[in-house]
């Protein structure tokens, strides 16, 4: 890398960036000068780290070559309308984190399988009553995304004995106890076998709404969806509906529409809804230090970063 120093701007409406990045900001100064967004040098800057960004904010930066999200997902960008084509968008992959959300997912699966939500009830009752039981083999998993995250989480979930079913665009090897589903075609066979149905994929514009009243249609009777994608997968008043017929037996979210999620959100109170404030798993800020880092060596060589997305698939 040559011994210039790179600019990099901060670019977010939702997150203050310098305090969210400050451990891995102190580790790169003297190689990368981060500046704040309208600051002064505009034209200097090849490099930003961005979330939820400004819509015109990168309109200003003539040069930029390369930004860098500071999570898995990198659709708050790809979908910004002032990303010019040629620009790469860098996302952060990283297995611990695909482990932290195989964790998370597990904990929802067994609620589910395990009827948890109905021992609560009855013990705030006082109600000794024992369960009919159902082994795992019994109760099969749907996993939307079988990417970075969705392998990790399908491989965890088939070692527990759960069937396992998953769903990607292309075509995809998969080991014994974990059976692949592919394209438009094969949703519907794959959403058809799922009683649990876990989403694990990117926004993008073929992606978004496809948790809607036909997907969930076609889910067998008191199945349950644990939406740990993005918000925008999901029609909520279909969910809402689902739920209320009974054709769904529960739900857990970490993921919504309009975050934070409004105080008066049906959701909330929901006595079939679970949900946790986009946490079910966080980056580690070392993990984003290292991508920006080398997404940095790579503009100054003039090469492709590892780990950019698709811009033409959106992911
Ligand atoms: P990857 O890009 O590694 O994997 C995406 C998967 O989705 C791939 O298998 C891909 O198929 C599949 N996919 C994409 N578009 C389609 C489509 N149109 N039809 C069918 N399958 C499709 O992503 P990750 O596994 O790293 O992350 C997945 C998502 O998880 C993130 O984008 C984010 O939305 C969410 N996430 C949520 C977090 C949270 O805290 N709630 C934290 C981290 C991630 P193919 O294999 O053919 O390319």
């Amino acid at each position: 890398m040559s011994s210039e120093i790179l600019h990099c701007v901060l670019l977010s409406k939702t997150v203050d960036l310098r305090k969210h990045l400050a451990s891995e900001i102190a580790k790169l100064d003297g190689r990368i000068n981060f500046i704040d967004h309208l600051t002064g040098n505009e034209h200097d800057v090849t490099l930003a780290v961005a979330w939820y960004p400004p819509a015109d904010a990168f309109d200003h930066y003539p040069n930029l070559k390369a930004v860098c999200s500071i999570a898995a997902g990198a659709d708050s960008i790809v979908m910004n309308p002032s990303l010019r084509d040629g620009i790469d968008v860098v996302r952060v992959v990283e297995p611990a984190q695909a482990e932290m959300m195989s964790g998370f997912v597990i904990w929802h699966v067994l609620w589910h399988h395990r009827q948890f939500a109905t021992y609560l009830a009855n013990q705030r009752e006082h109600l000794w009553k024992r369960l009919p039981a159902r082994t795992a083999q019994e109760v099969p998993v749907g996993i939307l995304g079988y990417g970075a995250i969705g392998a990790r989480v399908a491989a965890d979930i088939a070692k527990l004995g759960y069937p396992v079913k998953v769903w990607s665009r292309s075509e995809k090897p998969t080991p014994p106890g974990i059976t692949g589903f592919h394209g438009a075609g094969g949703l519907a066979a794959m959403l058809g076998q799922s009683e649990v149905l876990i989403n694990l994929l990117p926004l993008t514009s073929e992606t978004r709404g496809l948790l809607n009243a036909d997907t969930f249609g076609k889910m067998p009777r008191g199945g349950y969806l644990i939406q740990v994608g993005r918000g925008e997968h999901l029609v909520e008043a279909d969910l809402l509906a689902a739920l209320d017929s009974g054709h769904l037996s529960g739900a857990s979210l970490d993921v919504f529409v309009g975050e934070p999620l409004k105080p008066e959100h049906a959701f909330w109170s929901h006595p079939k809804i679970m949900l946790t404030p986009h946490d079910a798993c966080d980056v580690s800020r070392p993990a984003v230090g290292q991508t920006i880092w080398a997404t940095a060596q790579s503009v100054q060589a003039g090469e492709r970063p590892k780990d950019a997305v698709d811009r033409g698939r959106g992911y």
